[in-house]
């Protein structure tokens, strides 16, 4: 079988890493791809919106499945061109992916379908923005709508901030055509969890919860960043009087509650739009008293969510058939088929796949100097050996003019390690990061610390820092 994966990131290398252990013969293509994907496949230099690149290429080598890493080409509509070319991938058309997209979209849908989620109005003029802001009260969220590399959110400690934000975003043009619409919306106060569920449209497998950690520095300070890190589980749920607490059965009930409140309705409402969606969709949820509400969606893998997911994923059938079957348009195999109807019953055609028995797994971004502004690149990479239990999944790398491995991006590495507790895969994924060498380096050595913190206090209560 040969298998074209879009994108060189780490979400692509973990993925290509977990493909390729799946089924030891696959014949992996990567574009672009990144040196550390290039020991398990080939790598050809296209752009990832280089669509007719793409479509060439993979009719060209004859690839059986593409899967589609980042969301720049699904936006672009890379799955509506292979799909009328008649060439299997997985991911979402350009009008499902708008649930990424355009979060003016997102929002309308879940408010329209009465899905939990934050309170918001979406406006394109300033005074009736501002207006918002003034009736939500502060703390409030202002966003820019569209795409904008993860930093068209701003929270806003006083309507004054808000006013500032709404200024900048609708008429200061900060973020470009992704600003012509902005969400004025409540802040919702709780610890938030990413979500996966891989999808034919109709029915899906919910994949085990993860945090991440936004913030570039440790005790969640400094800017925001892509994501400096990222572990699972995450052993959270709800008391009998709302509260979060410490609960080691909860990621399946996490689960199964997103399952039935977020998937089964969301899904059902994009293809009652005909926006049937297929590929992964990813639930930003926070956990608040009320329940999990949804932040966002995403219309792909999350990055690093992926480098700390695929080492510990116990998933059957294998990933490898679920993105098959889903980029060929076939129903999602070992599922119950749908009703008469064709109806998505919330439990019946949904499944929770499991990590690991007593696996957890700590993902360590390693970036680059002046990451996440202006980051270095250049800089000569030394990897220290490999160890059993500990993955190494490139990111921002490339190989100079000798063969040395040197930085190229942002998020250089991902350093991802395997223990029975989340302390102890911290430990080990901390202790390797701290012996890979390149100038500049700058790492978080507290990825986890939520669950470290609820495992160590009385009942969990305490792991907050806000
Ligand atoms: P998004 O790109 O929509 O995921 O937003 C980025 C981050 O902003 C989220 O991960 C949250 O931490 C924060 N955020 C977004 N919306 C809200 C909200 N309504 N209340 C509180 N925090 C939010």
């Amino acid at each position: 079988m040969r298998l074209l994966l879009i994108g060189g990131g780490g979400r692509e290398h973990a993925l290509a890493w977990k493909l390729t252990r799946e089924e030891p013969d696959l014949e992996l293509i990567a574009a672009p791809g990144n040196p550390g994907i290039a020991e398990l496949g080939e790598c050809v230099p296209l752009n990832v919106l280089d669509v007719d690149g793409l479509e060439g290429l993979a009719r060209e080598r004859r690839v059986d499945l593409t899967v589609v890493g980042p969301e720049a080409p699904l936006e672009a509509g890379i799955v509506d061109r292979f799909r009328a070319a008649g060439l299997p991938i997985f991911g979402p058309t350009k009008a499902a992916a708008q649930i990424e997209t355009s979060k003016a979209f997102a929002k309308q849908l879940l408010l329209d379908e009465g899905i939990p989620t934050a309170r918001a109005e979406i406006h394109t003029r300033v005074a009736a923005a501002k207006a918002a802001a003034r009736r939500f009260g502060a703390p409030v969220v202002v966003k820019a709508s569209g795409l904008a590399a993860g930093k068209g959110v701003i929270v806003c400690k006083t309507v004054g901030d808000a006013d500032t934000a709404i200024d900048e975003i609708l008429e200061g043009n900060r973020f470009g055509p992704a600003g012509a619409e902005v969400l004025v919306e409540e802040f919702m106060a709780g610890e938030e969890v990413s979500v996966f569920a891989i999808t034919d449209g109709r029915h899906f497998v919910v994949l085990p919860s993860l945090q991440d950690h936004k913030r570039l520095l440790a005790n969640d300070l400094g800017p925001n960043t892509g994501g400096m890190g990222a572990y699972l589980p995450v052993q959270l749920g709800y008391d009998a009087d709302h509260a979060l607490r410490s609960d080691p059965d909860s990621a399946d009930r996490l689960a199964l509650q997103a399952a039935r409140d977020i998937f089964a309705p969301t899904l059902r409402a994009l293809h009652a739009r005909g926006r049937n969606f297929t590929g992964l969709l990813y639930a930003g949820l926070m956990l608040t008293r009320d329940g999990p509400k949804v932040v966002e969606f995403n219309c792909r893998f999350g990055d690093p969510e992926t480098q700390a997911l695929m080492p510990v994923l116990d998933i059957a059938p294998r990933l490898l058939d679920l993105m098959l079957a889903v980029g060929r348009g076939d129903p999602l195999p070992g599922l119950p088929v749908p009703d008469a109807a064709g109806a998505i019953s919330p439990h019946g055609s949904s499944r929770i796949s499991t990590a690991e028995a007593d696996a957890a797994c700590v993902t360590t971004v390693l970036a680059a100097a002046n990451y996440p502004d202006t980051p270095r690149t250049g800089d000569v990479i030394t990897l220290p050996p490999a160890e059993d239990g500990l993955y190494v999944f490139h990111a921002g790398t490339a190989r100079d003019a000798e063969g040395r491995l040197v930085t190229a991006g942002g998020r250089v590495l991902a350093v991802s390690a395997v223990a029975p507790s989340v302390e102890l895969a911290q430990a080990r994924s901390l202790e390797y990061a701290e012996r890979v060498r390149f100038d500049g380096k700058q790492y978080r050595s507290d990825i986890g610390w939520r669950e470290i913190a609820r495992q160590s206090g009385p009942t969990g209560a305490g792991a907050s820092r806000d």
